[in-house]
């Protein structure tokens, strides 16, 4: 019996219709019996969601009762624009948000333009969080380096550090393919004394094109030699997700019997792969 069952957790994007909205309470229905420990929303690019992701966070809230981490970026927000919405989610119980800089419209890679009277950094945004009182804050963390960065280690290792000297606790990874970076990124903070909480995200890929393209925006990457099986495949819908559903329940094993504590996973609101995922790992949750 293991001693240690890991933490699971969901993301979810604001939906933008009336079929989406039901299509993200379902999946939320159908992911209910994994016990979530944390569920996230996602804000739009370019803060494009604003009203639809503080008002689905806390509609999640309410009826679920899950601690709910809201995303909040700068792009394109005053100081006291951001202010105002920390103080919307603390009016609203919501004391978890995922403090981010968001990407210029070109994508992470693209030159930042700063807002009049905002931030340039997550930094400053993890800083505002903290000095507001009564937040919990999470960070972005990128084992494959950042974009911005041309993916320096060390430098975005030192920004995750200087975030947790600000007061941030927690961190969510990018898309976990690649487990030794994951595993590179955490020895560097523990042995730099960290003691943030550090979720892998974990995409159960559905789709060829798909994942080619999110890597494409996110600066993401994933080893050759996986990407070649998923191409060799994309033809076939079922196969795809088969391969998909396959490859994150070992990447979710690995990472486990190597010292992570959870499983973030990126449901972009469909439940089907993730519980299928999930399934495969029932003997890590013996009690879920
Ligand atoms: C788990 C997760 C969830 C995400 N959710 C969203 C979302 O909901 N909405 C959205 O729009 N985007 C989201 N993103 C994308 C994210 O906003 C982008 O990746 C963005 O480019 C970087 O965000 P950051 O918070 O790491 O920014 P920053 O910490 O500002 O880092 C950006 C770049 O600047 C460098 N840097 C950081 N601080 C400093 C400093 N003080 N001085 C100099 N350089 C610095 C870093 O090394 C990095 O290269 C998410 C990413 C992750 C991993």
């Amino acid at each position: 019996m293991l001693s240690n069952k890991p933490s699971v957790s969901f993301e979810f994007f604001p939906p933008k219709d009336d079929a989406g909205v039901e299509q993200l309470w379902n999946s939320i229905k159908a992911l209910d019996k994994y016990s979530p420990d944390f569920v996230s929303v996602t804000y739009g690019a370019g803060g494009s969601t604003r009203e639809r992701t503080i008002a689905i966070a806390c509609e999640i809230f309410e009826k679920t009762g899950y601690r709910t981490i809201a995303h909040l970026t700068c792009v394109g927000s005053t100081r006291s624009e951001l202010e105002e919405i920390l103080l919307q989610y603390r009016k609203a119980n919501i004391h978890d948000v995922l403090a981010l800089r968001g990407d210029p419209v070109g994508g992470p890679s693209a030159e930042w333009t700063p807002t009049l009277d905002g931030f340039n950094h997550a930094d400053e945004l993890v800083q505002l969080a903290i000095d507001m009182d009564g937040f919990n804050v999470g960070v972005a963390a990128f084992p494959d380096g950042h974009p911005a960065s041309q993916h320096n280690f060390e430098q975005d290792l030192q920004v995750l550090l200087n975030k947790e000297r600000l007061g941030a606790t927690f961190a969510i990874t990018q898309f976990v393919f690649d487990c030794e970076k994951y595993l590179q990124l955490t020895q560097a903070l523990e042995d730099a004394g960290s003691k943030l909480t550090v979720y892998p995200g974990i995409m159960p890929v559905t789709s060829f094109k798909q994942i080619s393209r999110m890597l494409e925006l996110s600066g993401g990457t994933m080893p050759p030699a996986m990407m070649a099986q998923f191409e060799s495949v994309s033809a076939d819908p079922e196969a795809t997700r088969e391969l998909g559903v396959n490859i994150a329940a070992q990447i979710c094993r690995d990472l486990y019997a190597a010292g992570a504590t959870g499983f973030h996973f990126y449901t972009l609101n469909n439940s089907q792969a993730t519980q299928q995922v999930l399934d495969k790992l029932i003997d890590l949750f013996p009690n879920k």
